[in-house]
């Protein structure tokens, strides 16, 4: 990006605020940058944004792009959403707007509605850091743990500034001169790839621990590293995500591993044991001894996803949790069966132990995990292929991700892997090949059957027994 490489070497260099942890964070002079300095242009800005933005300007009120619209027309890359800050009330917004509503308790914020685009607009809001309430406080508290539940504020736009999470995310573009705004040094920070939390490290997290999670998230969309003193505390503080809604959670695991970058995603949570906390029965089945299977069989469904989505083709969440659940369940399984259940009865009992206790990090809607079990249960169903069977299990809607499963979790030589190889010629055949394939593998189970009453030891046409 050369474009880009220019216009950050026409800026001044300047330290950032957030270089020292301990400082409190105030921002001086704004750094403005005028619009011949940079080059984000108004054709890059949806049509709905620009008539928000003008929408409020005409109105007499202030109007700013702010976040990670700015962060990323700055690195020349296309916005996911655009999000707009104003000093304008949410009343006094939605007067402009008659495509617009109120939303939200714990933010209010308003949101105009074009078609299915939803512009977000939010009023400059500043973080309280005393008790005393302000005129302008809806409500805020603050319990113990420092974690903010509710922060309505209103504030300057400076004070919007510093409650935004990293120096990158809080850049703002004016549309009343085009320029782009910079309190906290996060243009200097875009040059030189960094995520910097703003403020104290650990208050910021304590407050959200979320914020934890984006400095993942965003650090690996954008190739970024994050900067030592932001990331040196979410090991010791990675155990707050369990103060998290887990609703909440299961929103922000959909964007760290349904964006195209699950694999490095993943490696970054286990290195900075965010990981613990948002997957302890997985990190459990990896450290124990016999894990090499599962750690790989892991890296090849996060790789698998990235692959088909940066080919455009559907990917359910449902799939990864499966991946992730797969060997706590089977030990699970196994656990029961110590204990003289019957193998079906182990099964079942296992899959919704392993579901229930992960619902307690991670609130995986029920549409989801019963596509979870879905998947586990059919593992054991292509196995049996004789009579009209395979036809049933082709039919079942699940069938694909199940058999993609399979592919997945298969070592090469295993039995599973020659059942993989079945069900994929099986796929590419005929309707009368379909026929000889099932009549063959009649034949080879007859004659295992024939061995085996003969008290010929073999491996049963079903192969290895797991989850019956
Ligand atoms: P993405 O590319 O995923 O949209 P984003 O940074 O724009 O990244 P959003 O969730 O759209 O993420 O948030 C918009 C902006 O709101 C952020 O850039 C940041 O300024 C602010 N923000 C979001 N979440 C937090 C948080 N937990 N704490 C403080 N500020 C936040
Ligand atoms: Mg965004």
């Amino acid at each position: 990006m050369p474009q880009v490489s220019k216009f950050f070497n026409r800026l001044f260099s300047g330290n950032s605020p957030s270089a020292d942890p301990d400082a409190t964070v105030h921002p001086s002079k704004a750094r403005i940058i005028p619009r011949d300095q940079h080059h984000i242009s108004r054709k890059d800005i949806s049509s709905s944004a620009l008539k928000v933005l003008n929408g409020l300007h005409d109105a007499g009120h202030q109007a700013y792009l702010v976040g990670g619209g700015v962060r990323d027309l700055l690195l020349g890359l296309k916005p996911k959403d655009f999000d707009v800050a104003t000093d304008a009330t949410p009343e006094q917004v939605k007067k402009c707007f008659r495509n617009s509503r109120i939303i939200g308790k714990r933010f209010r914020l308003v949101h105009v509605f074009y078609g299915r685009e939803i512009i977000e607009i939010a009023t400059f809001r500043a973080t309280t850091t005393d008790s005393t309430p302000s005129d302008q406080t809806i409500s805020r508290t603050c319990p113990d743990s420092g974690m903010i539940t509710r922060d309505n504020r209103y504030g300057t736009i400076e004070e919007d500034a510093i409650r935004r999470d990293f120096t990158v995310n809080a850049l703002y573009y004016n549309i009343a001169d085009f320029s782009v705004v910079d309190f906290l040094g996060g243009v200097d920070d875009l040059h030189s790839r960094q995520m910097n939390i703003i403020g104290d490290p650990a208050t910021r997290y304590r407050e959200d621990p979320v914020r934890m999670l984006r400095a993942v998230r965003l650090s690996t969309k954008l190739g970024f590293t994050i900067a030592d003193h932001s990331e040196k505390p979410i090991a010791e503080m990675a155990q707050l995500l369990q103060q998290v809604s887990h609703a909440r959670l299961w929103d922000e695991s959909l964007k760290l591993f349904l964006s195209g970058h699950a694999q490095e995603t993943w490696h970054k949570l286990k290195k900075t044991k965010l990981a613990d906390s948002l997957f302890p029965q997985t990190i459990k089945s990896l450290q124990s001894k016999n894990s090499t299977t599962f750690r790989a069989f892991i890296e090849k469904a996060l790789a698998s996803t990235d692959e088909r989505i940066h080919q455009g083709k559907p990917v359910t969440p449902a799939f990864l949790f499966a991946v992730w659940l797969w060997q706590p369940m089977l030990d699970r399984q196994q656990n029961f069966i110590i204990k003289h259940c019957a193998p079906a009865e182990s099964f079942n009992k296992a899959c919704s132990k392993i579901l229930a206790e992960h619902h307690q990090q991670i609130a995986m809607p029920r549409r989801f995990s019963t596509v979870v079990r879905e998947i586990w249960q059919l593992q054991n169903q292509l196995w049996k292929r004789q009579g009209k069977r395979h036809e049933r299990v082709f039919a079942h809607p699940r069938f694909r991700a199940a058999y993609d499963f399979l592919l997945l979790r298969a070592i090469p030589g295993s039995e599973e892997e020659k059942l993989a190889q079945w069900w994929t010629d099986y796929q590419q055949a005929s309707i009368d090949q379909r026929a000889t394939m099932v009549k063959a593998l009649n034949r080879q189970t007859n004659r295992k059957r024939r061995r085996k009453s003969g008290k010929v030891n073999t491996t049963s046409e079903k192969g290895p027994s797991r989850n019956e």
